[in-house]
């Protein structure tokens, strides 16, 4: 997130600095979907999304009951993240972005004024100040913790792994499969790759335990496992606030919900994308209001899903209910990715507009 808002920054001839810890390409656990308004915000950026895949819809499985829901407005991309954040820096770098690695933000001291921060770097502490700090730290955002802002979780504790397989995808469509302790993501990613992400309860799932969870699944990728195992979580994370004097905050840092629905980057890019837009016009008071709105639909459809996973039975019964009426889940798909489906798809566009929450 904070390569994508120093890109829109520097779009509108803000100057920016970018401070991230990781000595090399920070590269994190995620299934890898980029969802409609996510690729909307990258084709704004400039941002190239060449060769990445369109991806169809969601197809949810689960036990023998199968239910599919297609994509509306912008085409949904699949990238991996690697080439994902190598696409992103190298369009902050044509825009002459300052990106710093190896650069850990220890401390501030903020005001409206401007804010000082305290950075340790290879060449040893370094102090620098600016209008505005962007908290764009992810989920165990330092910003966030310094600011005050953590909440406790609502929901128990969740957890992601992910990994790569070397095989031909046999469909364009993000699949779902369900179990009662986990669900796997999986996300054709290009002519020889597939990526799996597995979302799960109380801890995080290793990969070993993979293929009793999901025998089908694996049977068709057990021979071709690439790359490292990922993790992150939890998941749920809360913050009271997304602004304080001197500082905001934008993607997970500013609060996050679960996977199961795909919509971290795109929500967070549309935030990044409205905080720059607020600060260029001096109404940087108006974020927290375009950040609930931007979030509404994702935290709405992502309670319904948290809701299945954690009650298997009601969840196949769902599943069946969104099965025989696709137009319902056609419906939900459009509430969580913030794309209205077409209006000749009546049925669909009318349950939209019942389950869309109010002001978006
Ligand atoms: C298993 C899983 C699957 C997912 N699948 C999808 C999906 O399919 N589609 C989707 O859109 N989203 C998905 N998400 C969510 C998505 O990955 C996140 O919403 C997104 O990565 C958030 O980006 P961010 O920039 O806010 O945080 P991060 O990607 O975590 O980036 C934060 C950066 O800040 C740096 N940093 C942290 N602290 C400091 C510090 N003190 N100083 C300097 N730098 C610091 C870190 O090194 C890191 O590079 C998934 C998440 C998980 C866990």
């Amino acid at each position: 997130m904070g390569l994508v808002t120093a890109i829109a920054a520097r779009q509108v001839g803000l100057r920016v600095l970018v401070l991230e810890q990781s000595a090399s390409l920070p590269v994190k656990a995620c299934g890898e979907g980029l969802m409609p308004r996510a690729v909307a915000v990258l084709q704004h950026l400039g941002v190239s999304l060449d060769g990445a895949p369109e991806l169809a819809g969601i197809r949810f499985h689960d036990r023998g009951t199968t239910a599919t829901a297609r994509f509306h407005g912008t085409a949904a991309r699949a990238l991996c993240r690697q080439e994902l954040m190598e696409r992103l820096e190298r369009r902050a770098r044509e825009l002459q972005v300052d990106l710093r690695r190896a650069h850990n933000l220890r401390d501030f001291s903020a005001s409206s004024a401007g804010v000082q921060l305290r950075v340790s770097s290879p060449g040893g502490l370094l102090e620098c100040s600016a209008r505005l700090l962007i908290g764009a730290d992810g989920l165990r955002s330092t910003v966030r913790r310094k600011l005050g802002f953590e909440l406790p979780p609502r929901h128990p504790l969740r957890f992601g792994t992910q990994r790569h397989y070397r095989c031909t995808p046999w469909s364009s469509w993000v699949e779902v499969h369900w179990h009662a302790h986990a669900e796997a993501y999986v996300t054709p990613l290009g002519a020889d790759r597939v990526g799996v992400a597995v979302l799960s309860h109380r801890r995080a799932c290793k990969s070993e335990e993979w293929p009793a969870l999901f025998p089908e699944l694996m049977s068709r990728l057990a021979a071709s496992p690439c790359e490292r195992v990922r993790g992150a979580g939890p998941l749920e994370q809360r913050s009271c606030g997304v602004l304080a004097p001197g500082v905001a905050l934008v993607g997970d840092a500013a609060g996050y919900l679960d996977a199961l629905t795909g919509e971290g980057l795109a929500v967070g890019f549309a935030s990044g994308l409205a905080l720059v837009q607020r600060f260029a016009a001096g109404q940087l008071w108006r974020y927290p209001e375009d950040h609930r709105a931007l979030l509404a639909g994702y935290y709405r459809s992502t309670e319904v899903l948290l809701a299945c996973a954690r009650h298997p039975r009601w969840r196949h019964l769902a599943i069946r209910l969104l099965s025989r009426y696709p137009q319902l889940f056609s419906a939900l798909l459009a509430v969580s990715t913030g794309c209205p489906p077409p209006p000749t798809s009546r049925g669909a566009a009318l349950l939209y507009r019942l389950l869309s929450p109010r002001g978006t």
